[in-house]
């Protein structure tokens, strides 16, 4: 069904043509329609499937011209995707007169508290920094119609559970509310159920598959080899842009310094770096400055980075679907990527639980002509569940060198395949 048997208004329509889009997703297909009907929607789709389009194109259609009282919000779990969110927005609703703003923490509040009194249909917003402008008395949700609750498991992951409690129930009663989860355990039904009215469900399933246009391989090496093969990969691979992940923000910071060392152009992204280094980092990316992002999970969710050409895990995910979302950066809207996951032997139950997850095996290379050294299993190394919370410094981290040879154990533990060159375009 194309798009223009979607009922979408005529200037939103335009919007879409200029952004090129001719088909609408599934996604798209299955929640534009129930948005415009005015019904609750509880959806599972998850970033990359067009999730955002899914509710700003029926969103745009509605409010179909400005009035200076805020009619629409919409709560995101991080700076960076109300930002994104709210770009999205302000594109497709290039052709109305409607405007937006993204509120999120870590710059100044006057351009922000600007747009606020001028007017805006559309707030895209973390709930922290929404929350100071209620509280300070310049916002008030009473003419919100439309809520979008998006990327809700990250929100109460990331603890926003209260905060997001109190923005809905600072929302008029007969709104209309949109909530995306990937998925919707206990906790989240509880926050649906007492933020919906029997609200139509479109369930895509959680994403347990990894994009088709990606090809993506583990590179098992020793611990202590990590960073030699990461620049050996880089050197090997025809690259345009490349998203490194790293566990946790030190670890981030760390193969940052050691590539700039190495030469090469590097932007970081993290929860610990300024929301100007944040802006500058995404922006340099997205525009070829930098050719390489080192980022962690919570940084890098969900942003959209056109021409990834290849994801590195320089840590395996210990969340697997963590890295679902982490090769989904790459691929997006049909460009093809390849993701590389640097494994040693301490990774192998990490390793076992993505692939039961994604229901694959992933394949196993290696690099030609590298000096791999044995691999050693570090003893001490702890098992899967013990001290090892995300971002917590209980296991090693492979940037901090240093453990090759600890223990004397175990074996070489290699790759099955070795044909070598599979994601590879040698140069
Ligand atoms: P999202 O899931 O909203 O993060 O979107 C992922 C990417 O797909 C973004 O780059 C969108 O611009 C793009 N996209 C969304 N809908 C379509 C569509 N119907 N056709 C082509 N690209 C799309």
């Amino acid at each position: 069904m194309p798009f223009n048997a979607l009922n979408l208004s005529a200037s939103v329509m335009r919007g879409v043509v200029a952004a090129g889009y001719t088909d609408p997703t599934p996604i798209q297909l299955r929640a534009i329609p129930v948005v415009l009907s005015g019904r609750d929607l509880i959806a599972s789709a998850q970033t990359g499937t067009g999730k955002t389009a899914a509710f700003a194109l029926p969103i745009l259609s509605k409010l179909g011209v400005h009035a200076r009282a805020p009619r629409v919000l919409i709560l995101e779990p991080t700076r960076e995707l109300a930002a994104q969110v709210e770009t999205a927005f302000r594109d497709f609703a290039r052709f109305t007169d409607l405007r937006t703003v993204a509120l999120f923490g870590g710059v100044g509040y006057g351009a922000q508290r600007n747009e606020l009194k001028k007017g805006v249909d559309v707030i895209s917003a973390t709930p922290g920094r929404l929350m100071d402008y209620i509280k300070g008395g310049e916002l008030s949700l009473g003419s919100i119609e439309i809520l979008v609750l998006d990327e809700v498991d990250r929100m109460l992951d990331m603890g926003f559970l209260p905060v997001v409690k109190d923005i809905i129930s600072r929302c008029p009663k007969n709104r209309q509310t949109l909530f995306f989860s990937a998925t919707v355990p206990p906790e989240i039904a509880a926050v649906a159920s007492f933020a919906l009215k029997n609200p139509e469900r479109v369930e895509c399933g959680v994403n347990r598959s990894v994009t088709q246009s990606v090809s993506h391989a583990l590179y098992p090496v020793a611990w202590a080899q990590k960073f030699e093969l990461l620049v050996a990969l880089l050197e090997k691979t025809d690259f345009q842009s490349v998203l490194v992940f790293s566990r946790t923000k030190h670890g981030a910071d760390k193969i940052a310094s050691r590539l700039k060392s190495a030469k090469h152009s590097v932007a970081v992204l993290h929860a610990n770096r300024s929301q100007n280094q944040r802006i500058e980092a995404l922006a340099g990316f997205k525009s070829g400055k930098y050719e390489i992002m080192v980022a962690t999970d919570i940084a890098a969710r969900g942003i959209d980075v056109a021409g990834v050409t290849h994801v590195i895990n320089y840590d395996v995910p210990e969340n697997p679907e963590d890295y679902v979302h982490r090769i989904g950066r790459t691929g997006r809207a049909m460009a093809v990527g390849d993701a590389f996951t640097l494994v040693s032997p301490e990774n192998a139950d990490d390793i076992r639980d993505i692939q039961r997850f994604i229901g694959a095996k992933i394949p196993e290379l290696r690099l030609e002509g590298f000096p791999y050294q044995p691999f050693v299993v570090n003893p001490s190394y702890p098992k899967k569940g013990q001290n090892q919370r995300r971002g917590g410094g209980g296991r090693p981290q492979g940037h901090s060198g240093g453990r090759q040879g600890q223990g004397g154990g175990g074996q070489a533990r290699q790759g099955g395949n070795r044909g070598g060159g599979g994601g590879f375009r040698g140069r």
